[in-house]
């Protein structure tokens, strides 16, 4: 039989990098099986859902690149399916209707809770045929009856069935809850291994007894761990960005794909491809334990993805129009897309006020001065770092040290007074940028206030 899988969000919002990370593990694992991974959209929430989030969750799995097999399936086109199986486990007595009152319910969860008992609804209607309104539950034995399956990430996980209760499946027979309608898809999608997030462990015990009221076969089941905030509460909105398309203005996919497999697994190397990934990748070695989302780490990772972009790819991304030079000097100490802005004096002439051209106790004569000599060099200097290293240090050398010489160029080059090299942005600039910036400086510094 092989190996289908699938990950199923909900179209109530955009692509959380939870479900980002659950949709590369179940990708890997398909991948690395010959296997199909599938996405099911459960829109059963039909005040909620909406086809702009469905629509930007497709958007964000091909941005990570695991755009999914075969057909898109939909849990609102399930409901004459779930009415069906429902009518069926009621004829049978599998499931019944439940006509207990709220009131009635609340008062059997304090008297559990009174005599420390777990709280669950055990319906004395389990037998009666009757009633065809209410609430539809499913007959649960109340017996010793251990639940168990082999998780393949976490082991033997065990429950004691009789603390279910009657628990309900469905509201009517055109409601189906979610334990009831996700077994019903997973079955219908013939899915056989379900690689879901732990929060989901205590639906398992629930969805087994499901499927075997339902007589279908029950799938392989791994729970992956959360990902946790720096607090290691679970990751959410009140932390920052958690939807996937949030990274797009900074992050490569490629960047946050790596980072994502990381965080849960431990590969043999920090960058990885997603080839890589498949061939090394073990569904049994996913951590047990949750890991935190550490955005150092993920920009460190997202920098050396960077790095390694050609110029013209970098130019392609950010739409900058930039010298192949300039594209060096950014992708070296980009660690975010958007940070590249800081480098705007690479393609646009920088202001700045012209105080910050004086180099220490210098007077603004001595730094005109020391302008105008480096001006006087590089205008007839045939443009290359060589001679501008050889120049520039003899002008240094003169001036008794490297800094009033370079601290005023730098800031005429780059308005900043933290930059890369000012060498660097002249070679990156081009000469006559260059020489126009050195000009203005001076002139600058001619003005009276
Ligand atoms: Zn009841």
């Amino acid at each position: 039989m092989s190996v289908k899988v699938r990950i199923a969000p909900s179209p109530t919002g955009f692509l959380h990098v939870g479900t980002g990370q659950s949709a590369l593990y179940n990708w890997l694992f398909a991948r690395k099986n010959g296997g199909t991974f599938q996405l099911r959209i459960e829109d059963t929430d039909r005040e909620r859902s909406t086809k702009e989030y469905e629509q930007s969750i497709f958007d964000a799995l091909a941005w990570l690149g695991l755009t999914p097999d075969g057909e898109i399936s939909r849990q609102s086109e399930h409901a004459g399916q779930y009415r069906s199986a429902l009518e069926e486990l009621l004829a049978e007595g599998k499931a019944f209707y439940c006509r207990h009152t709220q009131e009635e319910l609340e008062a059997e969860r304090k008297n559990q809770e009174s005599k420390k008992e777990p709280p669950r609804h055990l319906c004395d209607h389990k037998n009666s045929r009757e009633e065809e309104s209410g609430i539809i539950r499913l007959a649960v034995k109340e017996d010793d009856r251990i639940i168990k399956f082999d998780d393949i990430i976490r082991g033997p996980i065990e429950f004691q069935a009789s603390l279910l209760g009657d628990f309900s499946i469905a509201k009517s027979l055109d409601e189906a809850l979610y334990n009831f309608a996700v077994v019903m898809d997973d079955a219908d999608m013939r899915i056989t291994h379900v690689i879901r997030g732990e929060d989901h462990i205590s639906n398992t015990p629930k969805q087994i007894l499901i499927y075997e009221a339902l007589g279908l076969p029950i799938p392989h089941f791994a729970h992956l761990p959360l990902i946790l905030a720096s607090d290691r509460s679970k990751l959410s909105k009140r932390h920052g960005a958690v939807a996937v398309v949030d990274y797009k203005k900074d992050y490569l996919p490629e960047a946050l794909s790596n980072f994502l497999g990381s965080i849960g697994y431990t590969f043999s190397k920090e960058i990885l491809t997603k080839e890589e990934m498949i061939s090394e990748f073990d569904l049994s070695k996913v951590h047990k334990s949750g890991a935190v989302f550490d955005v150092k780490k993920l920009n460190w990772i997202n920098a050396q993805y960077i790095r390694r972009l050609s110029a013209s790819e970098f130019k392609g991304l950010t739409g900058l129009k930039v010298s192949d030079e300039a594209v060096l000097l950014i992708t070296e100490r980009l660690e975010k897309l958007s940070d590249a802005s800081e480098f705007s004096y690479l393609w646009s002439e920088p202001e700045y006020p012209k105080e910050l051209l004086l180099w220490k106790t210098s007077s603004s004569e001595e730094v005109k001065q020391s302008l105008e000599k480096s001006l006087k060099f590089l205008e007839p200097l045939e443009w290359g770092r060589e001679a501008m290293v050889a120049g520039l240090g003899h002008l240094s050398n003169e001036a008794g040290g490297k800094g009033p010489v370079f601290w005023p160029l730098r800031v005429a080059l780059s308005g900043k007074d933290k930059s890369p090299d000012p060498i660097d942005i002249a070679l990156a600039i081009g000469k006559e940028e260059t020489i126009k910036r050195v000009q203005k400086a001076v002139n600058q510094l001619d003005e009276q206030d």
